[in-house]
């Protein structure tokens, strides 16, 4: 279970609300949706300067010192040593990774007065593998393991959320050096380390958080594990098998053994005559369903990307197109696609391109792929049936009709692709239990191409279905292996004298974006409700009269001396504003004093988090009873 406990390292802070701005505001900033770039506005936390830029007042500035005092700790603990790198790069850095060119828009760059091109850091791979290979001369000094925290720069095509995706925002990133992947001093070596440090930090935080396996992405790398904070209004879709410890985001989650089709893929007789339909003004999936009245699973959605590959490698493989094929209520997952085609990177194909190829999007038939040289027919196996062992008769399926505005119903695979070439092969879940079966002209792949969804069967734990959560990215943990050191030319003589290339990892935590993802996941209608070890105080001491200052004043130097960071409302403002205040800001607790407590030598009590109303407590104990509180 977490550790929210109370720690107390030094004397807490004690500031007056007079004495510094926490702007609280009724009205939310009209383009503030989520939770906590709502409450954050509201509350005084951050105020927009641009899009996705943002001020970061003094409560803000108080949880990400405590946030990134966390993340320090556990990074020093784990071996990891602290430095900090400039934002602005020289755009030379990136001659030999590209990664200029990779990152495309995402990067923002500037022009000195001598016309050099610089780049703002959006995470600093580059840089650092420049550092480590002055600095890093013998394989006695590795590994290595660094770390900074520092503002990053993404031009986001959509900042949203506030803080929770800026184009400006905070980052911990961390970087290691390996000669070897196993063993000691090796990459999994610091990997697990790495692993074991994120779990602490984000426990520590007081945060409800998944470790979930993750695709590498643009970064490269084979192996990477996600850290979200469970809210459900995040943007991930993560899914968990509850019988083992599996958990993955949809990206990378596998589905486990299905049963195979009765009649093997394909086989079935057509449902009746190929029969277009005129379907106008249906931008998507939905309104085509509206339109003809049938239902998405009953479709068949084809998806045309192009192979991204050197002119080598396309040579080899010759294979320049995927069209992928899942049911309309399906979504096509595209690392699978990659693993099932064989290839390192794919994208969109460009409609222009694929045009001229036959290929209408937006209407593509599985048939538009036949006879077409250099393209792969690859179909998620829940697309490829062609009978219906449930309903015990034929499939029905609509798919687009190769031209504008027009779909076909009656689709059948045998009847309508011209070839099967797969409806010989029985599926065999034992040798095949992903299900992807290879027709011999490597043309046509049947495989699990498509996202995984709740109730699929857990690919760890025989019996057990998948469930669904949302969760926010707040950390991410990459095997990078050599690519960034194969492509500076970072290489180390071993103790044989043979060069080899050095082995790195990396290791991001947004810390911004972990503040705002605290929000989502605890706030309720009337504010924000900090875990105890990131809250920017600990405690609110709410005065309703000038005449309270001194019992104010020293129940806070009392409470300080115990480590307690104290905020006092010695505003001049009505009661109900105050209190209101103090629920929207968050404060784990608050102590108000006011006259009719105070004669009986009392004040009230009231725990951020409960509902239940304030209770007298005297003034002898309530240090105590703070304390206690503060502790669980
Ligand atoms: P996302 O998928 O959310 O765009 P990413 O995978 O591109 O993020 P990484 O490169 O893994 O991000 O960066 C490390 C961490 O930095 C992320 O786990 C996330 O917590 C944080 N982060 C990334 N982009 C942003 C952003 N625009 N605003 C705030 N935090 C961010
Ligand atoms: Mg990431």
């Amino acid at each position: 279970m977490a550790n929210h406990s109370f720690t107390a390292p030094s004397t807490g802070a004690i500031q007056l609300w007079s004495g510094t701005i926490i702007p609280t505001t009724r009205d939310a900033p009209t383009d503030a949706e989520s939770p906590s770039h709502i409450l954050l506005s509201r509350s005084g936390y951050v105020r927009k300067l641009g899009a996705g830029i943002y001020d970061y007042l003094p409560l803000a500035t108080r949880v990400l010192r405590k946030i990134s005092q966390i993340v320090r700790q556990e990074m020093d603990a784990a071996g990891s040593s602290e430095l900090l790198l400039p934002a602005l790069l020289p755009i030379e850095l990136y001659a030999g990774t590209k990664r200029d060119l990779d990152y495309g828009d995402l990067l923002f760059k500037v022009t000195d007065r001598k016309q050099g091109i610089y780049a703002l850091g959006p995470t600093h791979e580059e840089p650092i593998t420049e550092l480590a290979k002055a600095a890093i001369t013998s394989y006695k000094q590795l590994p290595v393991s660094l770390y900074q925290i520092q503002t990053k720069f993404r031009d986001e095509a959509r900042p949203r959320s506030g803080i929770l995706r800026g184009r400006e925002f905070i980052m911990k990133d961390a970087y290691s050096f390996h000669l070897d992947i196993d063993g000691p001093g090796g990459l999994n070596e610091t990997y697990d380390k790495m692993f074991a440090a994120y779990t602490s930090i984000f426990n520590r935080c007081g945060l409800d958080f998944t470790a979930v396996e993750a695709e590498a992405g643009p970064i490269g790398g084979s192996a990477s594990h996600e850290f979200m904070v469970n809210a459900d209004s995040g943007e991930d879709t993560i899914l968990k098998c509850p019988a083992s410890n599996y958990a993955a985001n949809v990206e990378k989650c596998e589905i486990g053994p299905r049963p195979a089709p009765s009649k093997g893929y394909f086989a079935g007789d057509p449902s009746g005559a190929l029969d277009e339909v005129h379907t106008p003004n249906c931008p998507g999936i939905e309104e085509v369903a509206k339109l003809t009245k049938v239902k998405p699973q009953n479709m068949l959605k084809s998806v045309l990307f192009a192979v991204r590959s050197s002119p080598e490698d396309l040579a080899k493989s010759g294979q320049e197109y995927i069209l992928a094929v899942v049911r309309g209520d399906h979504d096509v997952n595209e690392g699978k696609v990659r693993q099932a085609a064989s290839v390192k990177s794919i994208e969109l194909a460009d409609p222009a391109k694929a045009a001229a190829l036959g290929f209408a999007i937006g209407f593509i038939s599985p048939r538009a792929a036949v006879g077409k040289k250099g393209v792969l027919l690859l179909v998620d196996r829940d697309a490829a049936l062609g009978y219906d062992d449930a309903a015990n008769k034929p499939r029905f399926w609509m798919t687009g009709a190769d031209k504008k505005d027009y779909h076909a119903k009656h689709f059948n695979w045998q009847r309508d692709l011209g070839t099967d070439p797969l409806a010989a092969t029985p599926h065999n879940p034992t040798t095949h239990p992903a299900g992807n079966l290879k027709a011999t002209n490597n043309n046509l792949i049947v495989a699990d191409v498509r996202n995984a969804l709740a109730g699929d069967p857990s690919p760890r734990a025989t019996g057990s279905t998948l469930i669904t959560g949302r969760g926010i990215e707040v950390g991410h943990i990459f095997k990078l292996g050599t690519k960034y050191s194969d492509a500076m030319g970072m290489s180390i003589l071993d103790d044989k004298q043979t060069k080899r290339s050095v082995i790195m990892g990396c290791y991001g935590i947004g810390v911004s974006r972990t503040m705002a993802a605290s929000v989502e996941q605890n706030h309720d209608p009337d504010g924000i409700i900090w875990p105890t070890p990131i809250a920017p105080y600990h405690v609110i001491i709410t005065t309703l009269s000038p005449s309270h200052m001194t019992v104010a004043r020293d129940l806070a130097t009392q409470l300080s001396t115990l480590g307690v960071d104290v905020l006092i409302d010695d505003r001049d403002e009505r009661p109900g504003v105050k209190f209101k205040d103090a629920d929207l800001i968050g404060i784990p607790i608050r102590l108000t004093i006011g006259d009719k407590a105070l004669a009986e030598h009392a004040v009230e009590f009231k725990p951020r988090k409960s509902k239940d109303k304030p209770v007298n407590v005297p003034l002898t104990q309530v240090v105590a009873r703070t304390i206690e509180t503060l502790s669980t």
